[in-house]
């Protein structure tokens, strides 16, 4: 599982990576990161937003490499996001209640 985790969490970290070049390029790029869910927090510019998903991937990777056991739950409430969800983002760090605080 933790093999797939870490690809999932690759692959997003190089689509993040992609679309921060093109902020950076002068793209736009803001409808995008609606698509992709990357909320950042209020009054964040999509530069920021974009570091702030890389920092949270990287925070997600460092936690799964260590076999950290709060990897896969939510870092509110600590439920268990359960494999099924994190095989779908396995970035994910909140669940589905405490996904949009
Ligand atoms: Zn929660």
């Amino acid at each position: 599982m933790s093999a797939r985790l870490r690809q999932g969490l690759l692959k997003r970290g190089r689509v993040l990576a992609t679309l921060l070049a093109d902020v950076l390029a002068g793209k736009p790029v803001a409808p995008k990161l609606g698509t992709l869910g990357i909320a950042g927090k209020p009054g964040m510019r999509p530069e920021e937003k974009l570091r702030w998903a890389l920092d949270q991937i990287e925070q997600r990777r460092a936690l799964l490499d260590a076999g950290d056991d709060s990897f896969g739950r939510c870092e509110i409430c600590d439920v268990d996001l359960g494999d099924a969800a994190l095989g779908e983002m396995a970035w994910a760090d909140r669940c589905q209640a405490h996904a949009h605080l």
